[in-house]
């Protein structure tokens, strides 16, 4: 009989995954959020707008829709649009998680489900980073994601002068969808210096090889950079925000390799929206319900087919760390054949795009990590935890007189971390500031970093040495990596329709 391989999420490396696991004979379950396939990268235009050519909005929209095609088509292939997974659940005798979903819109009646597969693959990919800069709560400062997802899928942008500023190649679409719609974007603003951008992207130019497309891609962002007279600066970036009541004008500063503004080099510009990235945090809760352990960077750690360190369990993707969208979908395929019971070294072209994909990964993770001096530019009144309001000062007071777990302490006396988005956007900056706070040494910054039983794993994790050269940011990057009994937001409405046993 074959196996039934469960894939959760829909982007390019659970589209990926669930095609070659169909390809290797697999039964296929494929859970995605959306309304539509594609993930952020081909992120679709809502079927309720009804537009002419829904697939010109940015690149691989054609491939992505016959991959969409084939999925909803193919008779071993279950695709669940709507379908929200808020549980993993493990079993005492160990075998493949179940997981647990509602299907539906959010706010409308959904109806439960629980799918038992044999073999499960996680590609949830990750949330955009911000890290914090005074002024950084004000109204009409976004991330780079949610400025390109209002830009490319609701035609809507977020300001009608705009300053991009962070790191990595993902600001460039961002600005060329701003400018596409009519935005006068001020500046791409790469904090790291132009040499060592082009000292990493130089380096061992064949490993690039499979990369063909995505060179494509660049160049076209570069032409509209330059047709929209778009100024690329490396080395600086906005390090505060100011306005009445909304963003009126952006501080930028030079940095040195540290990302520590230069004394005397700060100006401002007048704008009236910021879109800022950081670069990105795994969206691993599933994969930590799932007991899957994750690298010190907070990304799941996985072998080279993708497998976790939880039984039956593989992920892909962003999940496992940051290279785009074609590095996700080899991971993806890579993902999908091992759990479908074949061997993906088996397949030679595979391999190669495999581990050119992996250096891939390693060489962005380079050229553009996150440096520690990010630190300095947040104030004691700047808000960190926008949820519950709580300020940098308010933590380093925790911290002073805490003893034990300082993440801990900080939640519970301040609640940061606590409110709507349960440490989903801070925890990684307030993890990455208490750690600053410590640098003497005095803490370890691993057994802090993992409050509470549900992380117990990570302290005899022994990370093999490729694991950890794709760490990003070493003391940066680590996020906390949250065990929640709900991985996704419930109405308890929602939770009383299970009977006692928990079965719908
Ligand atoms: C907001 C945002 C916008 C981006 N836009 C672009 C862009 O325009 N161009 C670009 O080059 N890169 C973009 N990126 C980077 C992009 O995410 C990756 O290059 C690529 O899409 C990663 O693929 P993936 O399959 O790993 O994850 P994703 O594409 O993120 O796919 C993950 C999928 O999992 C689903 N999912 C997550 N959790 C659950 C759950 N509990 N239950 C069910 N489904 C779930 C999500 O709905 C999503 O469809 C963006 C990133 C973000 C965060």
């Amino acid at each position: 009989m074959s196996r039934h391989v469960v894939v959760i999420g829909g982007g390019p490396a659970g589209t990926a995954a669930a095609e070659s696991a169909l390809r290797a004979g697999a039964t296929v379950t494929l859970i995605d959020s959306n309304e539509a396939l594609g993930g952020q990268y081909n992120r679709r235009i809502p079927a309720a707008y009804e537009v002419r050519r829904p697939l010109s909005i940015g690149h691989g929209y054609a491939a992505a829709e016959r991959s969409a095609r084939l999925l909803s088509e193919h008779p071993r292939c279950e695709y669940l649009s709507w379908a929200t997974v808020y549980q993993i659940e493990r079993h005492l005798d160990g075998g493949c998680p179940a997981v647990r979903l509602l299907l539906g819109v959010e706010g409308d009646p959904r109806t439960h489900r629980v799918i038992q597969g044999d073999a499960l693959v996680l590609a949830t990919g990750a949330y955009d980073r911000v890290c914090p800069f005074p002024g950084w709560d004000l109204p009409g400062v976004y991330t780079a994601g949610a400025a390109q997802t209002l830009a490319k899928t609701q035609r809507v942008l977020v300001g009608r002068s705009v300053l991009l500023s962070g790191t990595g190649p993902f600001l460039l679409p961002v600005a060329q969808s701003l400018a596409a719609g009519g935005a006068d974007v001020a500046a791409v603003l790469e904090a790291n210096p132009g040499r060592r951008i082009a000292r990493h992207w130089t380096t061992r130019p064949w490993q690039l090889r499979h990369s063909a497309g995505k060179a494509a891609e660049l160049l076209e962002y570069i032409t509209c950079g330059v047709r929209h007279r778009i100024p690329l600066r490396t080395g600086r970036a906005i390090v505060a925000v100011a306005g009445d009541g909304r963003v009126e004008e952006a501080t930028v500063a030079r940095l040195d390799e540290n990302w520590t503004p230069i004394p005397g080099s700060h100006t401002t510009v007048p704008v009236d929206a910021v879109a800022v990235s950081h670069g990105f945090t795994p969206q691993h809760e599933l994969a930590v319900a799932a007991g899957a352990q994750l690298r010190a960077d907070g990304f799941v750690l996985v072998d080279g087919t993708q497998r976790t360190t939880a039984e039956s369990v593989w992920a892909a993707g962003e999940l496992t760390g940051i290279g785009g969208s074609q590095v996700s979908a080899v991971e993806g395929a890579v993902a999908g054949l091992a759990a479908a019971g074949a061997d993906p070294t088996m397949d030679r072209a595979l391999r190669a795009r495999h581990r050119t994909a992996e250096q891939f990964v390693a060489r962005l993770a380079a050229a553009h990590p996150i440096r520690p001096g990010v630190l300095t530019w947040s104030q004691p009144e700047t808000v960190i935890c926008r949820c519950e309001g709580t300020s940098r000062g308010e933590l380093a007071s925790v911290w002073a007189h805490a003893t034990g777990d300082g993440y801990r302490s900080a939640k519970l006396a301040t609640r940061a971390g606590l409110g709507p988005c349960q440490g989903r956007i801070c925890a990684a900056n307030i993890e990455a500031l208490r750690v600053r706070e410590h640098a003497d040494g005095a803490v370890d910054a691993q057994d802090r970093a993992c409050p509470g039983s549900a992380c117990e794993t990570l302290h005899d994790q022994q990370y093999p040495a490729g694991a950890v050269e794709r760490s990003a940011t070493p003391g940066l990057a680590a996020a906390t990596p949250a065990w929640r009994p709900l991985a996704a937001p419930v109405r308890l409405r929602e939770l009383a329709d299970l009977d006692s046993e928990g079965q719908p």
